[in-house]
């Protein structure tokens, strides 16, 4: 079994990262950060999903020796000129843990409360970063067109899953499947496109 660590704490997160890559690369063992003896872990300060992965990913590299992936990701609502995009974990200043997701989408709901329908558009978008040692580091980018909804639906999922539609759907993201969020998800298309490179890092 050949290990690979994943850069986030964030749980949910975590969850369908996992659940996208262990079919992508057969025999891999995914670990996350509960896995690994604790590093500090680095600030965000990057104006970039690629520079913020990388960020994680080479902090996970550094601490544990093993090949590390890690995520970054966001959503960009057009009419917000692409925000809150790397701030989007941030965006109402709560922290996840005393209900920031929730905080999170009353703000964004708020923001586009005027908008038409027509100008509703957004993207997720997810860049995945693999760092292995010995220096290669490789970059993945996957992105899920859609629209920003005009209330909170469905109870699955994360963020601002519940006020976002895929392009082509009625539903929001939270009221899809796993199954079907991870066929069309930027975090599922980057990890698609990231898997030969870590397949051969492994071999
Ligand atoms: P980070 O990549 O940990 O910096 O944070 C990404 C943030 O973007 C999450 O905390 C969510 O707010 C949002 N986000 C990213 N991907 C998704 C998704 O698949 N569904 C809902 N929200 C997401």
């Amino acid at each position: 079994m050949t290990q690979v660590v994943l850069a986030s704490n964030n749980a949910k997160k975590l969850a369908e990262l996992r659940r996208i890559l262990e079919p992508l690369v057969p025999g891999v063992e995914v670990l996350g950060l509960a896995d690994v003896a604790a590093y500090p872990e680095p600030a965000e300060t990057e104006a970039t999903f690629e520079g913020n992965a990388l960020i994680k990913a080479r902090a996970a590299l550094a601490a544990t020796g093993l090949p590390s992936l890690a995520d970054d990701s966001g959503l960009c609502v057009d009419a917000l000129n692409g925000m809150p995009g790397v701030l989007s974990a941030r965006w109402s200043g709560v922290p996840r843990a005393e209900g920031g997701d929730h905080a999170n989408n009353a703000l964004l709901l708020s923001q586009v409360g005027d908008v038409p329908a027509e100008r509703r558009s957004a993207q997720f978008v997810a860049v995945v970063a693999l760092c292995v040692p010995g220096g290669a580091e490789t970059t993945a980018r996957g992105e899920m067109p859609g629209r920003i909804l005009t209330e909170e639906h469905g109870a699955g999922g994360f963020g601002y899953d519940p006020l976002f539609a895929a392009s082509g759907y009625d539903v929001s993201t939270a009221e899809l499947s796993p199954v079907d969020k991870d066929a069309i998800s930027h975090r599922g298309r980057a990890l698609t496109a990231i898997a030969p490179a870590i397949v051969a890092a492994l071999t």
